[in-house]
Formats: structure tokens, C-alpha cells, sequence
């Protein structure tokens, strides 16, 4: 299973570049070992709407340059943005939305219709249910074994593929047993997109902790997840070649001519590409669960956050709303109880504190069905994940988690997960085991770096003005 050979590999990103921001080295490396790769666009980039087509036609392009075939390349065909208040993530079921682009139900290039039209001969209605179907329909026709999806950054868009993407995952993990997906996700403008532009910097640098942050209190954007957690591949060396251009990102890049991407690459390529695992082996997806009081539903969910607006611009975590469990102030027993129709083998269990750094569990008690207790002792105090490892218990039916000790008036969990094996899944076969790299020796020669740069800096210039103008000419 984790042979190389038998994977197949989605990437779900929503606008036509951000493939290249998450995962533009990851898709080369794999093509190259003729591994599938699918990518998945949720919109069509149609902020401005005569860019649409020209967006769709540059996505083709650009990923055959790094080895994905036409056929595996997939437009939901929704719209960049949407007109009124509400995104679509935020609306009601079949409320039907009409994008910036004018548009009311999906589409894509003439000769490359989007997904529902080419499978079912329908256009979608631009609904929230319509949306998420057509994303389902899509991971379940390809049944992938990995999935990069784009994590939660400031971009709304982004923002609504990461949330509907992890709906749907949650809800597939739940219904089928025959779904376990390696997910790995990434944040296509926090690091990479916004990130520094070291590409001339030898030797060459791996990526570095994003600077531009949503709350300058948490390491990331998504509160739970710690910079040392992330998994570190190996760039291809034909994606960090001396010359930016000879690299094969960049050249990838250069075909999504109307969106510059070339001119970010300086800030994309590093000696690694990094990711965020999450879990999908958790036993809770198959757990009943009964709590004392609070919703049960938000601990295994597969969201470590949710927004109830996602246009919010607010620079703090108090824009992650519905998402975390949090019992009753008065209900005494502070507990959850999961339960497993057959008996299983557990040896660690992670707990997902409430983020909000006031509030703060000291101690938490975990019964086994089996009498089996643990004290937690005190938890990780921002949301991120405390993993609790302890002897192989067996024939587990029953675990209960009980908060014991706390400070603030929301104690809770975001999510919990149970585990049989202890080890996070093992990605090396993705050539995941990464080491650090010596190859990148130019000398570091400083006259012809500036050059690079200067000349670099002279290009964008001039793209950005003819962008401009050719926006004030479409727009009228
Ligand atoms: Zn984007």
C-alpha cells in the first residue's frame, strides 16, 4: 500500500497557480515516477471575468510542463469571490449565489467542460451543497491514497476549499471504511506565495516560518499546528537550479502568464516543500461518542477550526468559530465518552485544547473500559495537539476523557483522536525522509546575484504595468 507505485495522488487547490504555491516541486517529483497526479480547481479565477478562459487555458499548460495529463485535471467551475456579503461557504444549503463574475451555475473551457457538466451533461447551480457534492463526487471518483489540499489563509477562497475540503473528508472517514487517505495540507500563501524571496541565497535555503501571521500570538494560521510538526520533502534538483531560469517550477510558472506567477517563484522555491499531516486513522471516526454537555459533534469532525465568515478580515483567532467542544460552566463532569461497536487496541490519544489561550485544561483524566486510567497532566496551551502515549491497552470498547483541572470559562477540545499505532503514518515512500541537501554550491557570487535580481525586479515592473493597463482596457 505504501508502495509508490500504487498511489494516487490529488491535489485540491482553488485557484488556477495555487497548485504551483502548495505543491509545484511535489507534482514534478511524482510525474517523473509516473505516479498519477490529479489537481482539482474549485473556481475558475474569474475575479475578472475575461480571465477566466485565459486562466483555464494557462493551468493546462503549466501542468504539463511538470507532467500532469489534460485528463486529470478537473474544474469545479465555481466563481473567484462572490457578489453580496456571504461566500458561498457561509451560505445556507441550496441557496443559490451569483459570482463576481456574473455567473449562476459552473462552467469551463469549451473544450474542457468542468466536472459535473462532463459526468453528469448539468451545469451546477451555484449552491454551498452543489459545491461541496461536486468536490465529494470528484475524491470519490478518483479514490486517491493522497490528497494536498490548501490550508486556511487569508484568502477567502482558500479558506472555503480548506473548510468544505475537511467537511467532506470528516463525513467520508465516518461513512466508509474502505477511505483512509494520506492528507496532507498547506498554506499557499504563508510561506510561499508571501514568503521571503531568498531563491538567490546560497546555500540554498529550506523553508522558513511565515512571517505574515493571522494572529501573532500562534506559530501558523491554524492555531493547532506547531512549525516543528510539519513534514519536510526533498526538492528535485531540477526545481533549484542555479539559474531561476533553468528551473522547472519557474518554467512551469511562466505559462500562467496573466497571474505573473514566474515573478513568485523567487519567494516558492526552497531546498524543501513542507506540509501538514493530518491524521485520518483516527478510531474516533467510527466512535459513537455521548458528552456531559456540548456539542459532541465538533470532536470528531476532522476541523480544527471553522469560520462563520469567511471574508472576516480580522487579524486574530476569534474569527475561528463552531468548532470547538465546550461543556456546560456548571456541568460537573466535564466528559466524553467514546464508544467502539468492536473492541479495539488503543496506545496513544490526542487531545486538541481549546485555542483561545485563556482557557487552559491542567490535568484531564482518560478511563479505559478495561480500568485502565491516565492522568493528562497539564496540556499543550494553544490548541495544539498533546499527545498522550501509554501501554498497548486491549479489547477497548469504552474510553472516557473527563476534564479535571482548568483555568478561563471554556475548557474544551477541538478534536480528539485515538489511535492504535502510536507512529504518525510513515510518508518516506513520498520521499518524505528528508536530509538535508549540499548540491546547491554556486559560488556565492555577488555581482551576478544582484544582476539576477535587479533584472528580475526590471520584468516584474514592467508586467505589472501592462496587467494594469490591460485591466483598465477590459474592465472599460
Ligand atoms: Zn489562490
Amino acid at each position: 500500500m505504501d508502495n509508490l507505485m500504487n498511489q494516487k495522488v490529488l491535489i485540491i487547490v482553488p485557484h488556477q497557480d495555487d497548485e504551483i504555491n502548495i505543491a509545484g516541486s511535489m507534482i514534478y517529483e511524482l510525474t517523473k515516477q509516473d505516479i498519477c497526479v490529479n489537481v482539482l480547481y474549485t473556481t475558475n479565477g474569474d475575479y475578472h471575468p475575461y480571465e477566466a478562459n485565459t486562466r483555464l487555458k494557462e493551468c493546462i499548460l503549466s501542468l504539463d510542463v511538470i507532467g500532469v495529463a489534460e485528463k486529470n485535471i478537473y474544474f469545479m467551475g465555481y466563481g473567484d469571490t462572490w457578489k453580496g456579503e456571504t461566500h458561498l461557504y457561509n451560505t445556507e444549503g441550496d441557496e443559490p449565489l451569483i459570482s463576481m463574475a456574473g455567473r449562476c451555475e459552473t462552467y469551463g473551457l469549451p473544450k474542457h467542460p468542468e466536472y459535473r457538466f462532463i459526468k453528469s451533461g448539468i451545469h451546477s447551480k451555484y449552491t454551498r451543497n452543489n459545491y461541496k457534492r461536486d468536490m465529494r463526487d470528484i475524491i470519490l471518483d478518483i479514490m486517491p491514497t493522497v490528497i494536498i489540499c490548501v490550508d486556511f489563509d487569508w484568502h477567502w477562497d482558500h479558506r472555503a476549499t480548506s473548510l468544505i475540503f475537511e467537511e467532506i473528508i470528516g463525513e467520508l472517514l465516518k461513512e466508509r471504511n474502505d477511505f483512509k487517505p494520506f492528507v496532507m495540507k498547506k498554506f499557499a500563501y504563508a510561506g510561499a506565495w508571501e514568503g521571503p524571496k531568498d531563491y538567490y541565497d546560497r546555500p540554498f535555503k529550506p523553508t522558513i516560518l511565515p512571517f505574515e501571521k493571522l494572529d501573532k500570538r500562534y506559530e501558523l494560521d491554524v492555531p493547532s499546528y506547531k512549525w516543528d510538526s510539519r513534514i519536510r520533502f526533498k526538492v528535485p534538483t531540477e526545481a533549484k537550479t542555479p539559474l531561476i531560469r533553468n528551473n522547472i517550477i519557474y518554467k512551469a510558472a511562466c505559462k500562467h502568464k496573466s497571474q505573473m506567477v514566474r515573478f513568485t517563484i523567487n519567494r516558492i522555491c526552497n531546498d524543501d516543500i513542507v506540509f501538514w499531516l493530518r491524521r485520518t486513522d483516527s478510531l474516533t471516526y467510527h466512535a459513537g461518542i455521548n458528552v456531559s454537555s456540548g456539542n459532541a459533534k465538533y470532536l470528531n469532525d476532522f476541523k480544527l477550526i471553522d469560520c462563520s465568515n469567511v471574508y472576516t478580515k480580522r487579524k486574530n483567532v476569534d474569527i475561528f468559530d463552531n468548532c470547538i467542544w465546550i461543556p456546560d460552566e456548571k456541568d460537573e463532569r466535564k466528559t466524553i465518552t467514546f464508544f467502539f461497536a468492536e473492541p479495539k487496541i488503543v496506545q496513544s490519544i490526542s487531545l486538541y485544547e481549546n485555542f483561545d489561550l485563556i482557557c487552559h485544561i491542567f490535568d484531564a483524566e482518560i478511563d479505559f473500559y478495561n480500568g485502565y486510567k491516565i492522568k493528562t497532566g497539564e496540556l499543550i496551551n494553544s490548541g495544539e495537539e498533546t499527545i498522550i502515549l501509554f501501554p498497548e491497552q486491549k479489547n477497548i470498547t469504552t474510553i472516557s476523557v473527563k476534564i479535571m483541572k482548568y483555568v478561563g470559562k471554556k475548557p474544551g477540545f477541538t478534536e480528539v483522536e485515538i489511535f492504535t499505532n502510536k507512529q504518525r503514518p510513515n510518508l518516506s515512500f513520498l520521499k518524505g525522509d528528508y536530509q538535508s541537501d549540499k548540491t546547491s554550491s554556486l559560488t556565492s557570487n555577488r555581482i551576478r546575484k544582484t544582476m539576477e535580481i535587479n533584472y528580475f525586479e526590471i520584468l516584474l515592473l514592467i508586467a505589472r504595468i501592462k496587467r494594469k493597463i490591460k485591466r483598465v482596457y477590459k474592465n472599460g
